[in-house]
């Protein structure tokens, strides 16, 4: 129970990776406050399975990409818990295609989740982190955000300015013992890579040196490590969970 006493708000906890997530802090000892943005049924069922093992947490609906939102949740989390200890940037969508096809809707909802998103998220709660003189800061990057990907211009676009934006917290936030890491998780199976052509799913399948596709618990698990106690000295740093497709 590493993470004893700890708060942690998890974006996107209802499904998939964000998930996994949620219910590994929660494991590992930690209150979580699962984030979700339309489907509540999915919420619920995490929080349920959560409470099931033991753990204890609540929901929160908020738009990640919603300023007024994002500061109000996390104002009712302060409220009710008295801090936030851990922030999981996990929400994230896709909109795949060829750029000559995209529309500037998709451009704006891609980047207005996964990169204001994050930015929204961590300028609102690393408030908190900074006059607790403590905070551990997790964003979801993705290895297409490293290496980029055919039909996928807009989000890998979005998750490399996410790593831009971690190595310029991680030094902005250091001085107050706040860390901020990014983890850039391959093919995992999920509802988001599901949606991936067959075509697209082969093609990845034979790049991958480890020949298998991720699963949740396994980029969970490293979230777990980079919050805990062992992971104080690491910051700024981008680390891949991907079975060998990037290195
Ligand atoms: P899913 O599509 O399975 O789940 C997405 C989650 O994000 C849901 O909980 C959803 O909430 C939430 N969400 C979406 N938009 C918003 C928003 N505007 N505000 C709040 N919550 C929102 O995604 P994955 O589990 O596959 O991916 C999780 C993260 O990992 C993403 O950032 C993704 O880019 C990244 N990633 C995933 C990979 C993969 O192989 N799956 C590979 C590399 C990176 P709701 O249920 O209410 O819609």
């Amino acid at each position: 129970m590493i993470l004893n006493g700890q708060v942690a708000l998890v974006t996107g906890g209802s499904r998939g990776i964000g998930r996994a997530i949620a219910l590994a802090l929660a494991q590992a000892g930690a209150y979580v406050v699962i984030n979700y943005r339309g489907n509540r049924p999915a919420a619920e069922l995490t929080l349920e399975e959560l409470s099931d093992k033991g753990g204890r947490g609540e929901l929160s609906q908020f738009d990640v990409s919603v300023e007024k939102e994002v500061d109000g949740a996390v104002k009712q989390i302060v409220d009710g818990q008295g801090k936030v200890d851990i922030l999981v940037n996990n929400a994230g969508v896709t909109s795949d295609g060829l750029l000559i096809r995209m529309k500037s809707e998709d451009w704006d909802q891609v980047i207005g989740t996964n990169l204001k998103g994050t930015v929204l998220c961590t300028k609102t709660v690393c408030r908190v982190m900074i006059r607790q003189r403590y905070g551990r800061i997790i964003n979801l990057s993705s290895v297409v955000g490293q290496m980029g990907n055919v039909g996928q211009s807009l989000y890998a676009a979005s998750k490399a300015g996410i790593l831009g934006f971690t190595k310029s917290i991680a030094r902005e936030l250091a001085s107050r013992a706040v860390t901020v890491n990014a983890v850039t998780p391959g093919f995992i199976e999920t509802e988001m890579t599901a949606k991936l052509t067959p075509q697209l799913q082969e093609e990845f399948l034979r790049s991958i040196p480890l020949g298998r596709f991720g699963n949740c618990e396994e980029v969970a698990q490293l979230v777990v490590f980079l919050t805990g106690p062992g992971a104080g000295y690491i910051t700024g740093q981008v680390i891949g969970v991907n079975g060998g497709l990037y290195m």
